[in-house]
């Protein structure tokens, strides 16, 4: 395994891991807040920092089947979520490369 680089926001509103504290979302980049995950509420993101994918594959969800990757924290390995990445359905498209972070598994920075 290769070093691991920290990517460092320097936006007002900062999301966090919720386990290590990395850095993981800025809230400029949240595309909708009304997403549920496995653990509840999530959002989901245009753009995620510090996370690495897990292998891709198919999972029904409650909006049909898409092709997924769970993605995980660089730095502690915690799974925060995943990322869309392919929807079957024409209306979902727009999720394709976008991220969901469950809210259990980020903290705010200090705001
Ligand atoms: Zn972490």
């Amino acid at each position: 395994m290769g070093q691991m680089f920290k990517e460092y926001l320097t936006g007002p509103r900062i999301y966090c891991c919720s386990n290590c504290r990395a850095h993981s979302a800025d809230h400029e980049q949240i595309f909708s807040k009304s997403f549920k995950g496995r653990y509840g509420r999530a959002y989901l993101f245009n753009h995620v920092v510090n996370v690495c994918l897990g292998p891709r594959e198919e999972r029904l969800l409650m909006t049909g089947k898409h092709t997924v990757a769970d993605i995980y924290c660089n730095c502690c390995r915690q799974i925060l979520g995943w990322k869309y990445e392919q929807a079957m359905e024409l209306k979902e498209k727009y999720k394709e490369g976008k991220y969901i972070i469950e809210k259990t598994k980020m903290t705010k920075e200090s705001w």
